[in-house]
């Protein structure tokens, strides 16, 4: 039914396409409530009943002031998924109230008035809403003014109405068509953009941060710890002997390695941490608001679990590791610089060691 059967998908698709058109929706609401208002202008001067006048110049008031209240709730609210309620619910009740305005007025005509719905049925199908809910609103509001026009519009030749219900019909089903399309292709192009943004910023045997993304992370940790006044720790570390490793039992098995001590490292840091592969078997971790001591004493761990870890067939492997700290006004590349250089004097010191 044009969106994706995965529900947390659909979710994440719809919030992302609302906060993406914000300003055009607020924007369109508030010219709608305008325009919805300002329309009591030619009526003041075509409509001579002043009890009539009033009814539906309350009428166009209380419209006004719900489509404020809309404008208000869309700038304020951050879940945009009950949007889709909210959304569906002012489609029937402006759509209602059209229909009853519009009949109101002198001599009302069938197809005048067939045009009128035919223009509320494109504008459903411009709002941001659920496809199927679009295309039940529509025919609710037709099937409502049909109805109505019955009981309205005694005198009027079967030929006209009918040609009003096909008029109307054919409008419904080709905005469906052109709305389904459109809601198709939307969430195609965001499925691929996805997956190219996960090619983009992950590696692709492992599924971590890619050095590319880790740099773009890193900056923005960085300036967060300015900002907070606080620091970051950083780690680099490398697998121990691993060319051994691909020399006798295969480059398979090395890959093996690689995305096995990936998950221990991911289930053994917190969600805030940042871990990234660095590069062939060397990796980089980064520990927001950590100091030196603690740093340490979690690498340390880190560390242990590894070593003890059994790779299959291949059985022990162990890392190195480097850790330096970011304080304020440090160097980003520098701090990397100095992590690394504690890798080397690791590895000089012995290996599987923490420096
Ligand atoms: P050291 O303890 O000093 O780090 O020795 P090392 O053997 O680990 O280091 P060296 O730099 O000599 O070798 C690294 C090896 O890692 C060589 C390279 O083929 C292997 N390697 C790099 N990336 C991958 C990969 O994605 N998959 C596999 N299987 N091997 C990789
Ligand atoms: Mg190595
Ligand atoms: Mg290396």
């Amino acid at each position: 039914m044009a969106e994706f059967r995965d529900k947390a998908l659909e979710k994440e698709f719809y919030n992302a396409e609302i906060a993406k058109n914000l300003n055009y929706i607020k924007f369109t609401i508030l010219i709608a409530g305008l325009v919805y208002f300002l329309f009591i202008i030619p009526e003041y001067f075509l409509i001579k009943d002043a009890t009539l006048f009033i009814s539906i110049f309350i009428n166009r008031c209380i419209i006004f002031v719900l489509l404020m209240f809309l404008y208000i709730k869309v700038s304020r609210d951050k879940t945009y998924f009950s949007l889709i309620y909210w959304f569906t619910a002012y489609e029937i009740i402006i759509s209602l109230s059209f229909i009853y305005v519009s009949n109101q007025f002198p001599s009302p005509d069938l197809l005048i008035q067939s045009f009128g719905v035919m223009l509320m049925v494109l504008t459903i199908f411009l709002i941001n809403n659920r496809w199927l809910y679009s295309v039940f609103t529509s025919l609710f509001v037709s099937t409502g003014y049909f109805i109505f026009s019955t009981i309205c519009f005694n005198d009027v030749p079967f030929a006209k109405f009918s040609a009003a219900i096909v008029y109307i019909l054919i409008v419904i089903v080709l905005s469906s068509i052109s709305s389904y399309s459109i809601n198709y292709y939307k969430r195609i192009q965001y499925q691929n953009t996805i997956e190219l943004l996960k090619m983009v910023e992950n590696d692709a045997l492992t599924g971590i941060y890619n050095k590319a993304k880790f740099n773009q992370e890193y900056a923005r940790l960085a300036e967060w710890a300015e900002q907070q006044n606080t620091c970051l720790a950083v780690v680099m570390f490398d697998i121990d002997d691993f060319k051994e490793v691909n020399d006798h039992y295969g480059h398979l098995a090395g890959d093996m390695v690689l995305t096995e001590l990936t998950k221990i490292i991911c289930k053994n840091i917190f969600q805030s941490d940042l871990f990234a592969r660095w590069g062939g078997e060397e990796f980089v971790l980064i520990f927001p608001d950590v100091r030196l001591k603690q740093a340490i004493e979690r690498v340390e761990r880190l560390r242990n679990l590894i070593a003890e870890y059994t790779f299959g067939e291949i059985g022990k492997v162990t890392c190195s590791f480097g850790v330096a700290v970011f304080e304020k006004g440090d160097d980003l590349e520098k701090v990397l610089q100095r992590s690394d250089e504690r890798l080397y004097l690791a590895k000089n010191s012995g290996k599987n060691i923490v420096k």
